[in-house]
């Protein structure tokens, strides 16, 4: 087995792909919407992909027991643009492969954009929903029940904490937070009592001295258009987020872009460090998101 060489065709523009784009390619290039930018772009993240194994199995990654998961992995099936060779296949490791990750994405998008309605018109939204109206201003002629809330929430793992790369005490330190989190995070669900939510969270290994992984907890939730989400929730350090009153299908498609962005730790942080979250997380079986409430169906 060798090398593909892939046959780039035309690049589609659903909102199905745009998604991807946006939580993948565009986190290592910035956006464009031109088809030939988007296919050597998507060549360019193919070759940093395959630089990305050859580091990571330096190191002893492996990525399945079968002696040709290299290069199944070396030759994923790309996305981003149709490919023409019929027998390219994707390699399935979506917790690092950025072609896997944004066919994931695609399909967290396939899940909750209908979970979010169609805005009500307000001729038929009951009187007292008119609440919204401001005095004014022009008349509303739409009404959307529930908001879209994002809350990202990032901590940074400090170096003092592991012994020196390579060993695996650190594995086993990273498969604990992994444990840690795994227990905690439905508690900030529970607090916030959402309609329904969708948790992600990653580590990221960082090239700093001081810094060894940067932890992100990513929560889209939808919520009734009247909740107050409590203030320490929102405000504190490494927190940010914003609320998105009208969420539209194009709304709801940005959010998920950005809750569901690739983690650009995952291919330029050191392999090392990197190795040694493959290997906790596959020793702890972390599920890396998880839905709740009305999501979960
Ligand atoms: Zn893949």
């Amino acid at each position: 087995m060798h090398d593909f060489e892939f046959q780039f065709g035309t690049v589609p523009n659903r909102y199905q792909d745009v998604v991807q784009r946006g939580a993948v390619l565009q986190r290592f290039y910035g956006p464009s919407f031109d088809p030939q930018i988007i296919t050597s772009r998507t060549q360019a993240l193919q070759a940093s992909w395959r630089k990305r194994i050859g580091e990571l199995t330096a190191v002893g990654w492996v990525p399945s027991p079968s002696h040709v998961s290299i290069m199944y992995a070396r030759n994923c099936r790309p996305t981003f643009v149709m490919i023409g060779n019929q027998n390219a296949r994707s390699c399935g490791h979506r917790h690092i492969c950025p072609f896997c990750y944004a066919r994931w994405v695609r399909e967290m998008w396939l899940h909750i954009d209908p979970l979010f309605n169609a805005p009500l018109s307000l001729d038929a939204a009951e009187a007292d929903m008119r609440v919204i109206d401001i005095p004014g201003t022009p008349s509303e002629t739409r009404f959307f029940p529930h908001h879209l809330i994002e809350r990202h929430h990032v901590r940074k793992i400090p170096s003092s904490l592991f012994d020196e790369p390579g060993t695996t005490h650190n594995i086993d330190l990273i498969a604990d937070l992994f444990r840690a989190i795994g227990a905690n995070r439905g508690n900030l669900i529970k607090r916030i009592n959402p309609a329904g939510a969708m948790l992600f969270t990653t580590l990221e290994p960082v090239n700093s001295d001081t810094t060894r992984l940067k932890l992100h907890n990513r929560l889209l939730m939808k919520v009734p258009f009247t909740y107050e989400v409590p203030d320490d929730l929102l405000n504190g350090p490494g927190i940010r987020w914003r609320r998105v009153e009208e969420p539209t299908r194009t709304a709801v498609m940005h959010a998920i872009t950005r809750v569901c962005a690739y983690p650009r730790g995952f291919m330029f942080g050191r392999a090392q460090v990197m190795f040694e979250v493959l290997c906790a997380k596959r020793a702890t079986k972390f599920n890396s998101f998880q839905m709740y409430r009305s999501f979960r169906n």
